[in-house]
């Protein structure tokens, strides 16, 4: 195969995957020989709902069709004006959340920069607390809430502003990150102001696939009320269903006072991001956090019909749940198969990690999906996890066939 070889030494999914793709439909890419493969990786999860959904496909072209708006900064759009509409009306409404929509930019860090800027404004403090094994995005602000060490080094200047303290099972457990930012706070000589915010995700995607139990998220959520501090929860990988709700925290039964949202939010992989934040926290003053692609019109389209399609009811909610026990009950006998090379399976919903016990088995167990037509991509601080993030709307024989290929792919690379 030849590639261009004007792109960047930074790229990265491109090495793991040497084909060039050519389409997507449902679950399944296909290369420009036609070779189809099952996605058990879905754009990282920003194909929620599979490659080129008809319905959101259709929407998509009747749209261009006439001549609607693609781009509009922020100005009032019709397109615009039905996301939000269709927002309040099943997302937020349904949920009793008093949120205010702000439009970042596109991606998923900007929508971590508006949190972590806002929190700041509105509370004149300055240190943000993070978790270990969080990733919350590449730019300077959201990279200091990050813990990997490669990414972090990538920056140039100091990450500061920040603490990093033990996420929920951080060390086996042994360390409690709550304990420590509580007695710390209480301790006047401890050495750490008052943070302005917490950031925190409920299930660490690209840090290997762990969930954090509701206890632990509902005792953070009651901590930082009682200190005043501000909670974050950054729903990008996990919003937008992929637990089972459509945001991953309402399992904890806790209000978030900002939440980070992007990925899936548009459907069908087209690019954009939300901050939600408590009526109250609207401190921002006109334009003060700007960008000229906060008006991806046709996001807001598919976005709306999206919502329209997945969310009047709460059946995508319930189908997830459910497969995520199937998922559950067949990931655990494979790993525990192959227990001396599995460490753990976690996950939630349609999110789950099986983690090796040495790191290169699960980066030989990923390249025999590829070779079996299966995308499956790695994680963890070490990329020591295989992660499972199939779209929502893969069919049962398209999840037990995914299952079947991961299995034969797990025998073959330990060699048994
Ligand atoms: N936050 C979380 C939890 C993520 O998983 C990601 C991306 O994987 C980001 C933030 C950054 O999003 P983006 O890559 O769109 O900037």
């Amino acid at each position: 195969m030849t590639v261009p070889t004007i792109e960047s030494e930074v790229r990265s999914y491109c090495r793991n995957w040497p084909v060039v793709f050519n389409q997507g439909r449902g679950s399944h890419m296909f290369d420009r020989d036609g070779r189809a493969y099952l996605d058990f990786f879905a754009g990282a999860s920003a194909l929620n709902y599979g490659h080129n959904h008809p319905l959101l496909k259709r929407a998509l072209l009747a749209y261009l069709e006439q001549d609607g708006v693609t781009h509009s900064l922020d100005m009032f759009t019709a397109a615009k004006e039905d996301f939000l509409n269709e927002f309040a009306a099943r997302v937020l409404e349904p949920r009793q959340l008093d949120y205010k929509v702000q439009f970042p930019g596109p991606t998923g860090t900007n929508s971590v920069e508006a949190a972590l800027k806002l929190a700041r404004k509105v509370t004149g403090r300055q240190t943000i607390v993070a978790f270990t094994g969080a990733f919350h995005g590449m730019s300077l602000g959201s990279l200091a809430v990050t813990g990997n060490a490669a990414k972090r080094a990538g920056a140039g200047v100091p990450l500061g502003h920040t603490w990093s303290l033990p996420y929920d099972g951080f060390s086996g457990g042994q360390v409690s990150g709550l304990t420590l930012l509580d007695s710390m706070l209480a301790d006047t000589s401890s050495g750490m102001d008052l943070p302005a915010a917490v950031i925190v995700e409920t299930v660490q995607g690209e840090g290997g696939v762990n969930p954090a139990s509701s206890t632990w998220l509902a005792d953070l959520a009651e901590l930082c009320s009682r200190r005043e501090i501000l909670l974050i929860i950054d729903d990008i990988q996990m919003g937008c269903g992929r637990t089972g709700p459509f945001f991953s925290f309402e399992v904890a039964g806790i209000i978030p006072d900002i939440v980070c949202l992007s990925k899936s939010i548009s459907g069908y992989g087209l690019p954009m991001s939300l901050t939600l934040f408590r009526t109250g926290l609207d401190v921002w003053q006109p334009g003060e956090h700007n960008g000229t692609f906060r008006g991806n019109n046709p996001a807001f389209v598919t976005a709306a019909a999206a919502l329209r399609e997945f969310w009047a009811d709460n059946a995508l909610e319930k189908q997830t749940e459910t497969r995520g026990l199937l998922f559950e009950e067949s990931l655990g006998e494979l790993a525990d198969r192959h227990a001396v090379y599995v460490a753990a399976l976690r996950g939630r919903g349609l999110v789950w990690g099986l983690a090796f016990r040495e790191p290169r088995m699960a980066r030989r167990v990923a390249d025999a999906a590829f070779a079996r037509g299966l995308l499956v991509e790695t994680s963890g601080s070490c990329d020591e996890v295989v992660k499972l993030l199939p779209p929502l709307t893969t069919t049962d024989e398209e999840l037990a066939e995914g299952l079947g290929i991961l299995r034969d792919s797990v025998a073959s690379a330990v060699g048994g």
